[in-house]
């Protein structure tokens, strides 16, 4: 899959709308910082529910977790300069209870309404609750915000051993964290192996064995039943109740299983959603002058066509653009190829591309040692994703071809495979 291609819109330019952004974090603040960026010189006004100045989201389970308290203006999205300077007002601490599309007004948590011309929903998600006996005890803890970040990290300097509910990428980056500063990790997931929704079987299996030579223990296809807490220890309850059951004490648990769209404000008013607000390709919901970026929307006509809702820093920033553009009305960059990574130990992944589910996968060792990279293709031949372990230039360049059409599939398994084939090579047309 390449690309979508780039459109024209036909809309006339808006230089002097008041704007409100509803969310001030990675999807937000880059439609601010954009729509500036393209000449925007009416009101911007970003409004976030969470105190302070914006913490960016990615190092909340990596870096933040290992750092020392006082150290959070390094892991800030913007200065507070940066706002003054670019004359983009931000409300932080207070919350958007309800907007009204038609009277174009929407409402705060102390009573006040506010008017916009245009209005960008860009609200992400929240952790998804652990739907189990005792699943709601305050002391599982979760991780989306720098304020779950804060009460994690304080709780993780004082336990020992920490059970991690769900093996998706948040939660083995804790588990990465926890054990490099010395706790006694587990990993528990309900599916027959890691990143089961996200990444390709060898890449899965690559950090299994990453976290097993690590010392982290790891648990697949256990299904969690219950948690319990007595006055010294949690416990989680591993079977069905019935016969095979186990029980795993704990200092702490955290959950990771997964987001649910924050689209609470956009079903109220009416707006179309499925699992996230359903827009066009240009990021437009289905209410006039209603935007919704990152998280929380579901292009019906970008890279995804609407399947699935893309979770990345990478889509908060793009959505972000092409929405600016679109709110300007200019002509919109192409859906570009989904990217990702992550940070485990002292391996990074980068990935891009979506590992199909039928994906059939050919690993290839990079150039030095630790270097590797796993390609997955469809099942009509055609290259899907790339999947790299601290091998940038695997990632580089299978980024650049899953940009580029291959009508004559000039990308083969076999080419992947063969040791002999030197990848920026591939970079060249034929
Ligand atoms: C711990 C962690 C690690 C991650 N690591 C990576 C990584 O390594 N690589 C990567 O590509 N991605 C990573 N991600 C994913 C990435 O951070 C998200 O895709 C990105 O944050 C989405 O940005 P967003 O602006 O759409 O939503 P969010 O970051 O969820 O922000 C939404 C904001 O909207 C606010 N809000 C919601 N409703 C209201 C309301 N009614 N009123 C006022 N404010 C409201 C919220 O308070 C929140 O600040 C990670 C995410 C987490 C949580």
């Amino acid at each position: 899959m390449t690309a979508s291609t780039p459109t024209q819109l036909s809309q006339p330019a808006s230089q002097h709308k008041d704007i409100i952004i509803i969310g001030a974090s990675h999807a937000g603040i880059a439609c601010a910082e954009r729509l500036r960026k393209l000449g925007h010189e009416g009101s911007i006004t970003v409004i976030d529910r969470l105190k302070g100045l914006p913490l960016e989201r990615p190092p909340l389970s990596k870096a933040f977790l290992k750092s020392a308290e006082s150290d959070e203006t390094a892991f800030a999205l913007r200065s507070e300069s940066w706002f003054a300077d670019n004359q983009i007002t931000l409300m932080a601490g207070v919350t958007v209870t309800q907007i009204a599309p038609q009277d174009h007004q929407l409402t705060l948590d102390n009573g006040d309404t506010l008017g916009w011309h245009q209005l960008v929903l860009a609200t992400g998600a929240y952790p998804r609750p652990l739907p189990i006996s005792g699943g709601d005890n305050k002391n599982i803890m979760m991780l989306r915000h720098p304020v779950d970040a804060r009460a994690l990290r304080s709780k993780l300097n004082a336990a020992k051993h920490v059970i991690i509910i769900g093996g998706g990428y948040i939660g083995l980056e804790v588990a990465a964290s926890a054990r490099t500063l010395g706790k006694e990790v587990s990993v528990i997931e309900a599916a027959d192996r890691l990143l089961a929704r996200v990444a390709s079987a060898e890449a899965s299996a690559y950090f299994q064995a990453l976290h097993q030579a690590n010392g982290v223990a790891i648990h697949t296809q256990a299904q969690v039943s219950g948690i319990a807490e007595t006055e010294t220890k949690m416990q989680v309850l591993i079977g069905d109740n019935k016969a095979n059951n186990a029980t795993m004490d704990a200092d702490l648990i955290v959950a990771g299983i997964g987001v649910i769209p924050d689209m609470d404000l956009a079903a109220k008013a009416g707006l179309s959603t499925g699992n996230g607000v359903l827009t066009d390709a240009f990021y437009r919901s289905s209410a006039a002058d209603i935007y919704a970026i990152g998280d929380v929307a579901l292009p019906a006509h970008g890279y995804t066509n609407g399947t699935i809702r893309l979770e990345s820093v990478h889509h908060a920033q793009m959505s972000a653009d092409i929405a600016a553009q679109s709110m300007m009305g200019q002509a919109a960059d192409a859906h570009e190829t989904p990217w990702f990574w992550s940070e485990q130990y002292d391996v990074r992944l980068q990935s891009a591309g979506l590992v199909p589910a039928d994906h059939d996968t050919v690993r290839r060792e990079g150039r030095r040692q630790g270097q590797v990279s796993f390609w997955s293709f469809s099942a009509n031949g055609k290259l899907a994703a790339v999947e790299a372990l601290n091998d940038s230039q695997a990632y580089m360049v299978g980024r650049h071809l899953l940009s580029s059409p291959d009508p004559e599939n000039r990308i083969t398994k076999a080419l992947i495979a063969d040791p002999a084939t030197e990848l920026k090579t591939l970079m060249k047309r034929p």
